[in-house]
């Protein structure tokens, strides 16, 4: 495959050749270095790479050019190349003019002439920007490949545990693959048929028929066991919090494994857009927030398991035991629980029976091209729910969002509310909800009540992405620790009432902040009664809980 293009575009000669030499110093052994010295001469050179199928990861762009500005080319090229990186080269004076650019040409950065050094100003913000794009670029027909129908849970599954894990693939659906003849002819090759399907094929040429999830992530590469018996710090759920921790923990000389039973980002994870996390001007996903936090954990040494389930935990006197689904256990000195929250299921007929076919919890978002062309209905009104609208809106015909309230703005940021405003595809239907959902083997149509009329509509659908409040799952710490009646995780001052501290505390000193019922069990994140159900105060959670983790060891 020839190697994806960096594009640099600069009416003057001499910048022009500054650029070229110094992204040719760093990148080439990796990039094909291209240059253009207008607007009109680039977009010509994108169109010729496009029917080459080419790849191009980065348009690196001057602002003033004559004829074409730098955010006005790389608005066209948008329709080209979506997926490469946009970068602006501006002038001083025309910061403003960039940070416009941000909204309408999607610009990923811009960057101040000169860039001298570019060790110090260049380099760092592309390598960045590359190593986004190179975790996201799916090559043609050269990675893993995955055979299987559109409307089977077991095939959604496994899209959705390598899409959450990071690990780019192929989707064929065989029943639309005919279409095309490059595809067919592999569909024949594996001679799939409905009892083989999900297959997944891998670039050695081997394949797994049918995978349960461990079996894949076992193929891929992924940790589930323990290297060791005993740690210093066990954190159980890999989200923001969890993450945080580990970052935290090992860095500050813990040795620290973490437990994560579905893929490490947690529902943050699930997010395809946070635009409210300190540092990143326009926004990043989810996927690149956890694929940055790990691999940041894994540099400072944290073990990460995944996918393991923690099902239980005992109290061996200064040992917590945590239980794992495989059946073996780890040791610890402190355990942390950061295992967030999950949402509530919709309890209409017919919704448990759909779900992963036409139905599910949370962004679906392996769905969003399958989508295209579609009406779609999302159910709920808080942030999650808007996130995903959004990004629906780039693929389905009309994206209708129910809400069993008055408007959005009681659960909306007003961010998303005026994004919502400006999208002619997304519809709000206030004072709706799902009471029933259609469909054989996948959903064809759901029923919509609407509180005010009292009138039930019935509509024709393939795809309900619900986003109805989250709960905590912690019923394997029952009788462990002491948690309020909803199963949020009681720490610090909430264990303590009229003086009294619940759940047989047995130290003289109060709980500390983070700290459960149980001296040395610690609690951060959305699973703690009283969290705020954020990215950025999940990260702060998990980071202070590792301070107290601290204090604690040096009393035990
Ligand atoms: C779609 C969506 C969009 C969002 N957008 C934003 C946003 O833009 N800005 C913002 O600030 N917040 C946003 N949020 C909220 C934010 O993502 C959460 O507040 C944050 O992820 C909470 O982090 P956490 O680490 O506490 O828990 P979680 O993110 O819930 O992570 C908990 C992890 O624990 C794992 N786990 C649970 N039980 C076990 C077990 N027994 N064994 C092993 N692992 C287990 C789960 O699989 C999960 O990965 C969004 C949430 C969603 C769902």
């Amino acid at each position: 495959m020839a190697k994806p293009v960096l594009l640099t575009v600069d009416d003057d000669p001499e910048v022009l050749r500054a650029v070229e030499r110094d992204l040719r110093r760093r990148y080439a052994e990796r990039f094909r270095v291209l240059r253009a010295d207008s607007g009109a001469v680039a977009l010509e050179a994108l169109r010729g790479l496009k029917r080459r199928n080419d790849a191009v990861a980065l348009l690196l762009v001057d602002q003033r050019m004559p004829q074409m500005s730098g955010v006005e080319f790389l608005e066209k090229a948008l329709d080209l190349y979506p997926d490469a990186k946009r970068v602006l080269l501006t002038a001083y004076a025309d910061t403003d003019a960039a940070i416009q650019a941000i909204n309408d040409a999607r610009i990923n950065h811009y960057l101040l002439k000169p860039w001298d050094p570019p060790e110090e100003h260049l380099y760092p913000v592309l390598d960045d920007l590359l190593g986004d794009w190179t975790a996201s670029f799916r090559p043609p027909f050269e990675g893993l490949r995955v055979l299987g129908t559109r409307w089977s849970p077991q095939c959604f599954a496994i899209r959705d545990f390598l899409a959450r894990n990071q690990t780019p693939y192929q989707w064929i659906d065989v029943e639309t693959a005919g279409q095309a003849a490059e595809l067919r002819s592999l569909v024949e090759a594996v001679d799939a048929h409905p009892a083989s399907l999900p297959t997944v094929l891998f670039p050695d040429g081997s394949s797994l028929t049918t995978p349960s999830i461990s079996e894949l992530a076992e193929k891929l590469g992924l940790r589930v066991r323990p290297e060791v018996a005993f740690y210093d710090l066990v954190i159980v759920g890999g989200g923001p919090a969890g993450l945080a921790a580990a970052v935290y923990g090992a860095t500050e000389g813990l040795r620290t494994v973490l437990v994560e039973m579905e893929a490490p980002g947690g529902q943050a994870g699930m997010s395809s857009r946070i635009e409210n996390y300190l540092g990143f001007p326009s926004g990043l996903s989810g996927g690149d927030l956890a694929r940055r936090a790990v691999a940041q954990a894994r540099r400072f040494g944290v073990e990460i398991l995944t996918p393991q389930q923690v099902t239980g935990v005992r109290v061996e006197g200064p040992s917590r035991m945590v239980q794992l689904a495989e059946g073996t256990s780890i040791g610890c000195r402190v355990l942390l629980i950061a295992t967030g929250v999950s949402y509530r299921k919709l309890d209409v007929p017919g919704a448990e029976r759909l779900q992963g076919c036409g139905v599910y919890y949370g962004s679906a978002m392996t769905e969003a091209v399958s989508s295209k062309g579609e009406d779609i209905y999302i159910v709920g009104g808080a942030n999650s729910a808007g996130q995903a609208a959004m990004y629906f809106s780039n693929y389905a015909r009309r994206v209708v969002m129910l809400v069993r309230g008055e408007s959005l703005s009681a659960s909306m940021s007003q961010y998303l509310i005026d994004q919502i405003k400006k999208t002619p595809n997304i519809s709000v239907e206030t004072h709706s909800r799902v009471v029933e959902v259609h469909g054989q083997d996948h959903l064809e149509a759901i029923s919509i009540l609407c509180d005010d009329s009292r009138e039930t509509s019935t509509v024709p659908t393939n795809m309900l992405s619900i986003f109805i409040g989250a709960e905590p799952k912690t019923d394997w710490l029952a009788g462990v620790v002491e948690r309020d009646e909803r199963g949020f995780i009681l720490t610090g001052a909430d264990l303590v009432r009229g003086g009294k501290r619940l759940g047989g505390w047995p130290l003289a000193r109060d709980p500390y902040w983070p700290e459960t019922s149980v001296p040395g069990i610690f609690a951060a994140g959305d699973v703690r009664h009283g969290s705020v159900k954020r990215v950025a105060s999940g990260v702060g959670e998990g980071s202070i809980a590792v301070q107290f983790t601290h204090q604690y060891l040096s009393e035990v």
